[in-house]
C-alpha cells in the first residue's frame, strides 16, 4: 500500500514504469486529482490518476473531467489512446474531418500519430478514462490549442 502514492506519482509523469509482478488494487483517491495545464487543455478540466504505467505494458491511465466548452490542444499520441467514456457526452475530432459525439459507455481508439482532440461539448460535461499508451517514454506530443473558432465550427 505505501507503493501506492508513489506509483501514482509515476502515472502522472508518465515516464517511469514499474515492475507489477502483483495484481494491484489502487483505490480512488489513490492519487492526487489536478487541474490539467492551461497550456495544454482549455477550460476547466480535472485529472485523477488511475494506475501506474508498468514494464510490461508501458501506459499512463487517467479519468479526465471536462467541463462544458473545456477540451484537449491539439495532439498526438506515439502508440494510441483508448477513451472509455464514463459520463457525459463530448466530441473528438480528428484533423481535416467532422468531429464525432461520444457518450457514457462509448469506447474511442486513436491511432498513432494522429493529430486530434477531444472534450466536452458545448453544453453538457463530459468524462473519460484514457489509457494512453507510451513509446520511448512519451505518451503524447502536444500542439496548439483548439481556438473558440475551431471549437464552434461543426
Ligand atoms: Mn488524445
Amino acid at each position: 500500500m505505501k507503493n501506492t502514492l508513489i506509483a501514482a506519482t509515476l502515472a502522472v509523469a508518465g515516464a517511469t514504469s514499474v515492475d507489477a509482478q502483483e495484481i494491484g488494487v489502487y483505490p480512488a483517491g489513490s492519487g492526487p486529482s489536478m487541474l490539467a495545464s492551461a497550456e495544454n487543455f482549455t477550460g476547466h478540466v480535472v485529472v485523477s490518476p488511475l494506475l501506474p504505467s508498468t514494464v510490461d505494458t508501458p501506459s499512463a491511465s487517467g479519468l479526465v473531467s471536462f467541463a462544458p466548452s473545456a477540451r484537449t490542444a491539439w495532439h498526438t499520441h506515439p502508440a494510441g489512446q483508448m477513451l472509455i467514456v464514463t459520463a457525459g457526452k463530448g466530441w473528438v475530432q480528428r484533423e481535416g474531418e467532422a468531429r464525432q459525439e461520444i457518450a457514457a459507455g462509448d469506447t474511442v481508439w486513436i491511432p498513432a500519430e494522429v493529430k486530434h482532440w477531444h472534450g466536452a461539448t458545448d453544453v453538457t460535461a463530459m468524462s473519460h478514462i484514457a489509457i494512453t499508451y507510451v513509446r520511448d517514454g512519451k505518451n503524447a506530443d502536444w500542439m496548439e490549442l483548439v481556438t473558440d473558432g475551431q471549437y464552434a465550427d461543426r
